[in-house]
């Protein structure tokens, strides 16, 4: 026989047990042990939960568990359960670990039936309506959830009978109105369910529990567990309760009720209450309620205990919570209390507030907000409260509100941009061309690519916002217009997006500035708002806690400038490709084209004091820390124009009878430079040792930059890194031509930089063989892009966009690995990588400069994985702080989720 306990009184369980007892089980048990006025109940756990999911029937003992605490209950009440003289009459309450809002089932007034009814109204002092209100409220109740008879059947029934009455709120339906409406629900029941509405209390009961079980997999909470990501396994808890009414008159009532603000943080207590309704009635909005403060008036009593219970309440959970509460006569009961739900800015400014109050401490408070907050309170956002027209919902790729005029192309960008226009820059996808035009733009939106497009990618760097993948855009370039939902959009019309949920709008919608950002900027004091002081007192408490060092991604001053003001220690990454578009595309064009080395050269000579001026700005804006210099990494032919244009250039020269010249000699090049899968070729440190020179340019440009600044009196600490090594042999060769040039520079210039020289891990064989590779490595910096491509084996330009929404309904992964480091498969590269090359050279730098280093999760990956630093683009430098602080902390710790 199962020893298992399925069922527990209140009095027997407390707030740590949501596993079993679910999150409002458990809380209306501690509840009942702080000695508040809870109604006598119990609750069927979790466990029961799945077993009845698992095996289609509840377990064998659970029916003789509930007819013990039910008599229990019984006995505590004085009544029975649907006793014909006096009813007791019960909810059944669904309510799982994680707080589901409206996504599962509960029913009310179980033990209502055509004899009870009676009994109840006879309690209720003669109250006839009140007792056929309430079997009403049970049919239509019990007919949705349990027998799926559609919402509106019942609704209709209503209107016809309020409409028959020439009256508008049920309140003004009578006793007889509402007894011929039950025989109404009992028809609709019948002709939908194909059997008369249940007289057992029993047998509702347990059609109801069952109900409640099969609600965990409703579409709804599926698809909303998906969004939260809530585990699909954790079953939800059912809670059986007395029931309380708050539809007994006007000295009764029901109300929902927060300890404080939950969308500013604001001190005070704030809810809404109803009187002479029953819980569902608020929610539904039938009618308006009254604010907390009027049931002072109304009932001041209830009122006065209520404020007693909430203040307790704050005190013992240490944290802002939300309320329901029933009045029933007079007497108030709690229904239920949570941790309550509360906006990033809230989640800020009452964990401040908290430490105040001396209820936590700065560890604590630092636990309770995240970086997704943080990063939500950076950006500015739209005020919707106009409601604008919605036309698109694509990828939020890159956080932010933009308004614009549409542009399609980057020169209509820069042009509208010089005239002092605000564009959006739209594009079926970007490609590094379009940089000038990302700049020149307030925002990006493109219809095709993932979070690690291009225009993604780029977009975050810059801190710009973007919404890429909008796949139900059709955008035509070359006709000037985009059209979605049978709308057409030419160029000028003016949209809005927003990055942080991507929504695209039509026309303009006002925009918020953020005042975190100012304050990071330097521009806001600290004392300027009770959220800036919040963020201030945190983020201090972040840096000091912290292990992990957090740095930038960042490849011109101003970036590096705003990055240091942000908090960034360095930068972990500087990609040179960025450096040789513009004007110096012909420089590339040149260098790619040469057939004799002299060309070659003097191709590099013109890149080098080019280079060497970018270095020196970057050094300038970060003297005093280090640099990690990036050796030049994407195949070359992405610098020179697309095929397909050049072919109809050329073939247009040829039938005009002209010398295609330039144009030829580009052509061939691109055609001899093409690959099948360009990612997987020429690039990176293999660039450097086919290309001569190239590597060698660069990396004279850093020393003499370096040397430059070192004589101004700064401090350039530059790392050199090497991209897409696979095998130590590759790194040495390039290892001891850099040592070359920056010892020639030493000599030539009496200035010795020390720069380190290193690598990037991002090709899964460097991290097998990570041991001999820090050999000739310095440092090792993740790529954890690449390395989770290659890792996984897919593309971080096409994926996104094309099956992973599929791999995520199946639950290959919950979140997309690009995103979020996929600790089993590649976080296992990393480990080993991390041991081996520390085995072989145990003072190794190791960070990680890939897009995961800003992502929170991550960041907790990094600090167990003994990283030294996370690099991340300049917006998300707060916060990888803040998870880096964060993620030195236990991980346990209370949960608002
Ligand atoms: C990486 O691969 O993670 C990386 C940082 O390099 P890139 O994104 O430039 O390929
Ligand atoms: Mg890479």
């Amino acid at each position: 026989m199962s020893t298992t306990k399925y069922v527990y009184d209140f009095a027997e369980g407390n707030r740590d047990l949501k596993d079993l007892l679910g999150g409002k089980g458990a809380n209306l048990a501690e509840m009942t042990n702080l000695g508040l006025p809870v109604p006598p109940g119990f609750t069927i756990t979790t466990e029961a939960c799945k077993v009845y999911l698992d095996e289609g029937r509840v377990p064998e003992s659970l029916e003789q568990e509930i007819a013990a605490h039910l008599a229990d209950l019984e006995e505590a009440m004085g009544r029975k359960l649907g006793d014909a003289n006096d009813p007791l009459l019960v909810s059944v309450r669904s309510g799982a670990k994680f707080s589901m809002p409206g996504m599962m089932e509960t029913v009310l007034n179980v033990g209502l039936n055509d004899e009870s009814v009676a009994g109840l109204a006879r309690r209720a002092g003669g109250n006839d309506r009140f007792a056929w209100d309430s079997y009403r409220r049970l049919i239509q109740m019990f007919g949705k959830t349990v027998c799926d008879v559609p919402g509106e059947a019942f609704e209709h029934a209503i209107d016809d009978a309020k409409a028959a009455k020439k009256v508008r709120n049920d309140v003004d339906l009578d006793a007889d109105d509402l007894r011929r409406l039950v025989d109404a629900y009992k028809k609709i029941f019948k002709d939908h369910a194909k059997r008369d509405f249940p007289q057992d209390p029993r047998e509702q009961m347990d059609l109801a529990t069952k109900a409640v079980f099969d609600s965990w997999n409703a579409d709804r909470a599926v698809l909303y567990r998906r969004q939260e990501r809530i585990p699909a396994d954790l079953g939800t808890a059912v809670n059986i309760v007395a029931m309380v009414f708050g539809n007994l008159g006007e000295d009764s009532g029901t109300g929902v009720a927060f300890t404080r603000d939950p969308a500013t943080g604001n001190q005070g207590v704030y809810g809404d209450y109803l009187q002479n309704a029953q819980g569902e009635d608020v929610v539904a909005g039938i009618r308006n309620t009254v604010s907390l403060d009027e049931l002072e008036l109304i009932d001041k009593k209830s009122f006065d205990e209520l404020m007693d219970i909430m203040a307790k309440l704050e005190h013992h959970y240490k944290d802002l919570c939300d309320i329901e509460f029933t009045v029933e006569r007079g007497k108030l009961w709690m229904l239920q209390t949570r941790v309550g739900k509360r906006t990033a800015a809230a989640a800020f400014v009452i964990a401040n507030q908290l430490i105040d109050e001396g209820l936590i401490d700065l560890d604590e408070a630092m636990y309770r907000v995240t970086g997704g907050q943080l990063a939500q309170l950076m950006f500015p956002a739209f005020d919707t409260s106009g409601s604008p027209k919605r036309i698109a919902k694509g990828i939020a790729a890159s956080p932010g509100a933009a308004v614009g005029k549409v542009v399609f192309s980057a020169a209509a960008a820069v042009a509208a941009a010089d005239a002092g226009e605000k564009v959006i820059l739209v594009r079926r996808e970007t490609n590094p061309d379009d940089l000038p035009g990302m700049i020149a733009a307030q925002g990006i939106l493109t219809s095709r690519g993932g979070k690690t497009s291009h225009a993604a990618v780029v977009a975050r760097g810059m801190g710009k916002t973007c919404v890429c993948g909008a796949d139900e855009i059709s955008v035509n370039i070359s006709g000037g217009k985009f059209t979605v939902g049978g709308l057409t959009f030419a160029e000028g019309d003016v949209i809005s997006i927003d990055g942080s949920t991507g929504e695209v709008y039509e026309g303009e919608v006002p925009v918020q500035p953020s005042e975190v950002v100012q304050y990071f900027e330097g521009s806001l004091a600290v004392d300027s708002s009770p959220l800036v002081t919040a963020v201030h007192r945190i983020m201090t408490h972040a840096d000091e806690k912290r292990r992990l060092k957090v740095r930038t991604n960042a490849d011109n001053g101003d970036d590096s400038g705003r990055a240091r003001r942000f908090g960034a220690e360095g930068i972990g990454l500087c990609r040179t490709e960025h450096m040789f578009l513009g004007d110096r595309r012909e420089l590339v064009e040149r260098l790619i084209l040469a057939h004799e080395d002299d060309e070659r050269q003097a191709a590099l000579d013109a890149l080098l004091p080019l280079q060497r001026d970018d270095f020196a700005e970057i050094f300038r804006a970060m003297s005093g820390l280090p640099v990690t210099i990036r050796l030049i990494d994407p195949p070359l032919h992405e610098f020179l124009p697309p095929l397909e244009d050049l072919a109809v250039k050329v073939a247009i020269a040829e039938a005009s009878g002209r010398d295609p010249g330039h144009d030829a000699d580009l052509l061939a090049a691109v055609r001899r430079m093409h690959e099948q899968n360009p990612m997987l070729g020429l690039r990176g440190v293999r660039l450097g040792l086919v290309i001569p020179g190239l590597f060698a340019m660069q990396v004279r440009a850093i020393a003499e930059a370096a040397a430059q600044v070192r004589g101004e009196g700064g401090d350039p600490r530059p790392e050199i890194m090497v991209p897409l090594v696979g095998a130590v042999q590759e790194l040495e060769t390039v290892r001891v031509e850099a040592r070359g040039v920056l010892d020639e520079v030493a000599s030539r210039t009496g200035v010795d930089i020390n720069a380190l020289i290193g690598t990037m891990i991002e090709v899964p064989r460097a991290a097998l063989t990570a041991g001999q590779i820090a050999e000739a490595a310095e440092f090792f910096s993740f790529g954890t892009n690449d390395l989770t491509q290659m890792g996984w084996g897919f593309s971080r330009d096409d994926v996104e966009g094309s099956f992973f929404t599929r791999y995520l309904d199946l639950g290959i992964f919950g979140v997309s690995p690009f995103e979020s480091i996929d600790r089993d498969g590649i976080g296992r590269l990393i480990r080993i990588a991390v041991a081996e090359g520390r085995a072989t050279r145990p003072d190794l730098k190791i960070g990680v400069c890939g897009e995961h280093g800003g992502d929170p999760d991550s960041v907790h990956f990094f600090h167990e994985a003994g990283l030294d630093y996370v690099s991340c683009s300049p917006f998300r430098v707060p916060v990888a702080r803040l998870e880096a602080g964060r993620a030195v902390l236990d991980t346990a710790g209370s949960d608002s989720r």
